[in-house]
């Protein structure tokens, strides 16, 4: 069993493979110099937290090999060859596999604006990354984020705290447009600029100059940003060249069938990379998101071993923006009525029905402990397809867990 790329996923379903009762060889390689860790607290804790936070790690490299897992750190896939059935490694080091499982994640997307010679320009997607950008802010730096998304803000927040002076520069009308509902965004926006964050929306960055040694940028308008560090969070690209290389079909991503197989039947995939068939919602979807990338690599895993199980689980995302959480479970986009429920000062939750009155997605935002419990009801809800009534979830009197149980001693099932 031959895992590429020791992430979130890859990791998962190494120690997926060998507590499903594997006995045989697994090798988890990652081209990262590190063992496996944790990105989300890259953009949160790594950049906040006092003294020089270690990666997160997702396993401690004696409980790898007390489980056996051979890993190959610092190892860079560069070929399958699939009818052999090895990969080869940049150090033209060949092995053989049997089953082979893609979890090369995503790379964040780059500016594609003329950026001047010096100007300070990252994204973040590594430890490394973090780092970087961690030593820059403080209250001796100005920190433009290009870009609204979930990363860009997770750093806003993270650098505020740390003094920095911080402005968000994001081309759309909005925050979060890709997401999340406008009124959780507009919270979400106040959230931000009473913490002293300044956001900037429908505002285009046109091209970055350098000006004393400060990064320059230049807004479509005319307008201009000094900046000590420009961080760019505006989205990120599944790795496929390896897969396309290789052959495998592609559809946003690697494309998996049901079972988290490629067009290749001994070559499965998991994470950020893929987009698979999602039964619930009928439709094919690539999720960028910690809990996914660990469920589905433990279900890649089982199914190398020959389970042949679809992989249903309802997608599920958390961002946390200072003391507060965000956290969205299911796809909203197949909903065409939206029922809020407001919880005051503690938050608010939004329900997601589909024309038949199935709930398909929930968001709520506000602090950890009013917010969560009611999601993963929600999110329970979602998996059985349920279709409670719209004025009991807009109803803060009415506890969502009686509407799951409910739903479930009821016939108000729908397909
Ligand atoms: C800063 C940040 C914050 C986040 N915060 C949240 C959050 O709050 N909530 C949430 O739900 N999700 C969050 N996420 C998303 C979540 O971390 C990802 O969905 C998850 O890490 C994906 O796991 P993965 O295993 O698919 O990919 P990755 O974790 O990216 O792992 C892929 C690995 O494969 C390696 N690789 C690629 N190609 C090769 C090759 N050819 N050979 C060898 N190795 C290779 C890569 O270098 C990488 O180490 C965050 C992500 C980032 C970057």
């Amino acid at each position: 069993m031959v895992i590429v790329g020791a992430g979130e996923a890859g990791t998962a379903a190494a120690i997926a493979l060998r507590e499903a009762g594997w006995r045989g060889l697994i090798v988890l390689i990652g081209n990262e110099t590190m063992p496996p860790y944790e990105r989300p607290p890259l953009s949160k804790a790594i950049l906040i937290e006092e003294g020089e936070p270690g990666p997160k790690l997702l396993i401690a490299p004696a409980r790898l090999k007390e489980l056996g897992i051979d890993y190959l750190q610092g190892s860079d896939v560069e070929s399958i060859d699939r009818m052999a059935h090895t990969v080869t490694l940049s150090n033209g080091r060949h092995l053989a596999y049997e089953r082979l499982l893609l979890t090369t994640g995503a790379k964040p997307r780059t500016l594609t604006i003329p950026a001047a010679a010096g100007s300070r320009i990252t994204t973040l997607r590594t430890y490394t990354d973090a780092l970087a950008i961690r030593r820059s802010i403080g209250p001796q730096c100005e920190l433009v984020v290009i870009g609204g998304g979930f990363i860009g803000l997770e750093v806003a927040a993270s650098a505020v705290l740390r003094g920095t002076s911080v402005t968000v520069i994001e081309a759309g009308p909005r925050l979060l447009t890709r997401a999340v509902p406008a009124p959780i965004a507009e919270l979400i926006k106040a959230k931000h600029e009473r913490s002293g964050v300044r956001i900037e929306t429908g505002a285009t960055v046109e091209r970055i100059d350098v000006d004393e040694g400060r990064s320059k940028l230049v807004l479509e308008d005319g307008r201009t940003h000094l900046a000590d560090l420009v961080v760019v969070g505006i989205g990120a690209m599944p790795n496929v060249e390896l897969a396309q290389a290789a052959g495998l079909t592609l559809e946003n991503g690697i494309a998996l069938n049901e079972t988290l197989t490629t067009s290749d039947p001994d070559i499965f995939a998991a994470g950020d990379c893929c987009s698979f068939l999602h039964r619930l919602y009928d439709e094919r979807i690539r999720l960028e998101a910690w809990r996914n990338a660990q469920r589905q690599g433990a279900a890649a895993a089982a199914n190398m071993l020959g389970a042949n199980r679809p992989y249903e689980d309802v997608p599920w995302f958390w961002s946390d923006q200072y003391d507060e959480t965000l956290q969205m479970a299911g796809l909203n986009h197949v909903a065409d009525t939206s029922v809020c429920r407001d919880l005051n000062a503690k938050g608010q939750l939004f329900f997601y029905l589909a024309p038949s009155g199935r709930l398909v997605a929930a968001s709520g935002f506000g602090s950890l402990a009013n917010i969560t419990k009611d999601i993963r009801f929600a999110e329970i809800m979602i998996g059985k397809r349920l279709a409670p009534q719209a004025e009991a979830l807009a109803d803060p009197t009415v506890s969502i867990k009686s509407l799951l149980a409910l739903g479930s001693s009821s016939a108000s099932m729908r397909g």
